[in-house]
């Protein structure tokens, strides 16, 4: 793996199942604008969040990236195996006044959360309880590769938000925060579903002291309903048989010159990556599956 390199990528995919189109397309995204950098591709498997995942989950997503020869450097880095990490992450933060306890249900708290354990002297918070970090800062901006100047006002998109869960988990935000970092990403490339997750997390950054990376948000891929795809609207796995046609539906998808003649995998992803122009990718928050080119 060459550590050394100015770009250091990632697809980190949460194994609530195995990739379908939408989430194969942002493998293809990541891996494609890592190579055509000359960068690592990094592969981190976000296994935070055991009840919404599936067992075989990771082991499926491992076998379709090799069958559609996007191929990591590297280990795979499991966020299960992170747990230290995170519980240092979160000390720090407490120890600074950062975050505190919050016993609020979720019944009686609005989307941005009103700050009403801001102040509950220690002790005073009842048990089971969340960590939410506070939030003080009023504009986060960046300059999104792709979709340019984005800028928000943090403590009222976002509030106070969720760094451990009720039920003990750490929430995906500070997971990906401390990763990121962990594993000196310089370019995250993913989709626009998560675009407002994005100053949250420059926040934590921060507060953590740790770099902030380049931001790159692509199109999401909506299904026939309109919905993101996802497990959850019962988006169908990639099949392994149809390796390539699904690598050439996600590079027309992502506005890219398809290598239509290829037909041998190893070739067409290298001549992908040798067409790969992000200046291609559609400048917008989401696109239809039926236009990506079937
Ligand atoms: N694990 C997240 C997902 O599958 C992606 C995290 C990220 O790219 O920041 O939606």
């Amino acid at each position: 793996m060459n550590l050394t390199s100015n770009y250091i990528g990632r697809f980190a995919p949460s194994p609530s199942g195995p990739l379908h189109f939408g989430s194969l397309v942002a493998a293809v995204a990541s891996f494609m604008d890592a190579r055509r950098n000359d960068g690592t591709w990094l592969l981190r498997i976000e296994d935070l969040d055991p009840p919404r995942e599936s067992i075989s989950a990771p082991a499926r997503i491992i076998d379709q990236l090799n069958a559609h020869h996007l191929h990591w450097d590297g280990d795979i880095l499991y966020q299960s195996l992170r747990q230290d990490a995170y519980s240092a992450a979160l000390d720090r933060l407490m120890q600074s006044g950062l975050a505190y306890p919050c016993d609020c249900t979720r019944k009686n708290t609005p989307a941005v959360y009103p700050g009403t354990c801001r102040d509950k002297p220690p002790g005073t918070v009842g048990k089971p309880h969340a960590f939410r970090l506070r939030v003080d800062t009023p504009m986060i901006s960046i300059e999104d590769h792709i979709l340019g100047p984005q800028q928000w006002q943090l403590g009222k998109d976002m509030g106070d938000f969720i760094i451990k869960r009720k039920d003990a988990l750490f929430a995906y935000q500070l997971a990906v925060v401390v990763d990121d970092a962990f594993q000196h990403i310089t370019h995250v490339v993913r989709g626009a579903d998560l675009l407002e997750s994005t100053p949250g997390q420059i926040y934590l950054a921060g507060r953590l002291n740790l770099p902030v990376p380049h931001y790159l948000h692509f199109p999401v891929v909506l299904g026939d309903s309109g919905d993101k795809l996802s497990k959850q609207t019962h988006a169908a796995p990639v099949s392994n048989h149809d390796a390539v046609n699904n690598l050439k539906h996600s590079l027309g998808f992502l506005g890219q010159q398809v290598p239509h003649r290829a037909t041998e995998i190893g070739k067409l992803v290298d001549e992908a990556i040798a067409n790969w122009n992000v200046n291609a990718i559609p400048k917008r928050l989401a696109i239809a599956q039926f236009l990506r080119g079937s």
